[in-house]
Formats: C-alpha cells, sequence, structure tokens
C-alpha cells in the first residue's frame, strides 16, 4: 500500500448462510480509497453497499456471516489480521460510521452527553469532565445551538436532524481517518439534509478524513462526493469520478438511474423507473447479474461476468457491451483513487 491509500479492498466477498443456501451479499468488491478522498457507494436497496460497510467496519455477525477478502487493508494494517479487540479499538477511533437512523444507533436510556463522552473515554484517557468539554465542543462543531444544556437531552428530546448531528459528533469525535456513512439523511426533511450533507462535507474538509458516503440517490452523490462506485448485485458495475458518471454512463444499470432522476440541465422528459428488483443471489450465479433487468442483454451475458473495462482512464465499468477493450485490461482494474 503506498502512502496515499488508505484503504484497499480486493475481491470483497460476504454470503450469509441460510436454510436456502449461501446468500452473496458482496460478490467480488473491488476497490483503492485514497487519504482525504471522498467515494460515493451508490446502488439500490439490496445491493450490498451496506454490507459492505459493515465488512468494512468488521460488524458482521459470524454466523451466519462469512466475510472474505483477498487483500483487506486500512492505514497500513491488514484487517485479514487484526484480532476482534484490534478491530474493536479501530472503531471509533479510526474509523467511525454513521447510520441512516439514529434512533437505532443512540441509547433511548442515555443522555446523549453520556454517550459521546462513552465514546471519547473507550479511545482516549481523559477525566469525565474533560470528556464532557471535548463532547460539548463537539456538539457546537456540528450546529447544535446551547450545547452543554443539550449533552443532558435523551435522544427523543431531540428532533430527527439534531439526533443525525449528535451520531457525527459522536463519530468524528476522535477524528478517525476514515468515516463510513450510510444513508446519512435519507430520514431526514430535504433542507435538513442540505444543512447535513454541507456540514459533512465541510468537517471532512477540516478533520481531512477520507469518507465513503453510500447512498441510493444520486443527487446526494453529486453534492458530496468526488469519485463514485455504482454497485450492482454485491459487485462493481461501474466506477469513475463524478463527472464521468453524469455525463458519459457506461453501464445499462447507472443509465437506468440517472434516467430515474429529474435534472435541472436537461429538458424535462418523463422519468424511468428501472424495470424489476435487485434479485437475492444465492451461491454465485454466472453471468451478468443484472440481465434479467438489462434492455441490451446478450446470450453471453446470461452464461459469463461481463469483464471489466476501462473505455476512458479512470472511468471503468463491468459489461460486455465494452468486450473490444477488454483484452488489453488486467482482471481487476477498479483501482479507487
Ligand atoms: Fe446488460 Fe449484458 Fe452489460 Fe449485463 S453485461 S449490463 S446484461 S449488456
Amino acid at each position: 500500500m503506498d502512502d496515499e491509500t488508505l484503504l484497499t479492498v480486493d475481491d470483497l466477498v460476504v454470503g450469509f448462510a441460510t436454510s436456502r443456501g449461501e446468500l452473496t451479499a458482496v460478490d467480488g468488491l473491488s476497490f483503492r480509497l485514497a487519504r482525504g478522498a471522498n467515494l460515493g457507494l451508490v446502488g439500490e436497496s439490496g445491493c450490498g453497499k451496506s454490507v459492505t460497510a459493515l465488512a468494512l467496519m468488521g460488524l458482521v455477525p459470524s454466523p451466519p456471516g462469512l466475510v472474505s477478502a483477498a487483500r483487506l487493508e486500512f492505514a497500513g494494517r491488514d484487517l485479514n489480521a487484526v484480532t476482534a479487540e484490534e478491530y474493536r479499538r479501530l472503531r471509533g477511533r479510526e474509523m467511525a460510521m454513521v447510520f441512516q437512523e439514529p434512533m437505532t444507533a443512540l441509547n433511548p436510556v442515555f443522555t446523549v452527553g453520556s454517550q459521546i463522552v462513552e465514546t471519547v473515554r473507550t479511545h482516549r484517557r481523559l477525566s469525565s469532565r474533560a470528556a464532557r468539554d471535548l463532547a460539548a465542543e463537539m456538539l457546537d462543531r456540528v450546529g447544535i445551538s446551547a450545547p452543554r444544556r443539550r449533552l443532558d437531552d435523551y435522544p427523543h428530546q431531540m428532533s430527527g436532524g439534531m439526533r443525525q448531528r449528535v451520531m457525527i459528533a459522536m463519530a468524528l469525535i476522535c477524528r478517525p481517518k476514515l468515516l463510513l456513512a450510510d444513508e446519512p439523511t435519507t430520514a431526514l426533511d430535504v433542507t435538513i439534509q442540505a444543512q447535513v450533507l454541507d456540514l459533512m462535507r465541510d468537517l471532512r474538509g477540516e478533520f481531512g478524513m477520507s469518507m465513503i458516503m453510500i447512498t441510493h440517490d444520486l443527487g446526494v452523490v453529486a453534492e458530496v462526493a468526488e469519485r463514485v462506485l455504482i454497485m450492482y448485485g454485491g459487485t462493481a458495475a461501474e466506477v469513475g469520478t463524478v463527472v464521468q458518471l453524469f455525463d458519459n454512463p457506461l453501464h445499462p444499470y447507472t443509465r437506468g438511474l440517472l434516467h430515474s432522476i429529474p435534472r435541472i440541465d436537461r429538458p424535462v422528459r418523463r422519468l424511468e423507473a428501472i424495470p424489476g428488483t435487485v434479485p437475492e443471489f444465492i451461491g454465485r450465479p454466472a453471468g451478468c447479474r443484472f440481465a434479467n433487468r438489462c434492455r441490451q442483454a446478450m446470450d453471453v451475458c446470461r452464461r459469463q461476468a461481463p469483464p471489466r473495462v476501462e473505455p476512458e482512464i479512470g472511468h471503468t465499468v463491468a459489461c460486455w457491451l465494452y468486450d473490444r477493450a477488454a483484452a488489453s485490461l488486467p482482471p481487476r482494474a477498479v483501482g479507487e483513487r
């Protein structure tokens, strides 16, 4: 791993044992994340985004979950080799996660102050008073007024937007190198969404951390990410910069996603939904995972997994439509920088 790379994910596979056989949630996902970079991980529900985040955080329950990767490195550490205790210390201090619904992540029977203080003291040798001072400072930093008084509130005494700010404060209080944000604004009103996204963008710049923004919303990605990984069926369908993805989408699934959102810079036209839903994959089936929803599917698509090709620099796609360029590329060229 070079000095610039914070996270390397190579051939990540996450399966769950079910009564019908092993359900493959993530299937051979590979990417790299540079220090200070911001990646949008985009796809519909069930495409494997959240499971990917949980696997990176070491939070996939086993059993029934089974995580494997050819290479999984974070800040120079081999995550395949760290113990459960080492992983626990990494979480919160070096990598942190913000969830969609803060009510499920915050404990309703403790004040937000006591929960933030506990997080701080788990990772740093601070007195209760110093940890409480730091908690108030952080609440102030995420835009909560009268932060000292608010420390004594219980989660239910706060609005959804405030609770999400508390979660962000809690995630960032130890200044992690990586923040995983899983649909952090989905449960919020549109105006509050914009405020929280602005806040996260500002804090990322200020703290110099890398971020993986997990979302089904391409509008959110356009706001905060530099690069985007479109995920489908547990693997990367397309990876590129925000501009590449929006101006020149290559994968039929990416095109479908873009056609299903309104664009202010394009003439008004009927929005199209992508027919069908992301199916569950039992085992590791052959062929393209998108074939049953793809209007351009060919015979080969159902027989063989598509090659990953790079039609323009830094823009890769896994699709048989671009097969002619495939021969010139190494097998897993989905480097994320
Ligand atoms: Fe469609 Fe085939 Fe490309 Fe899959 S590989 S997206 S089925 S054209």
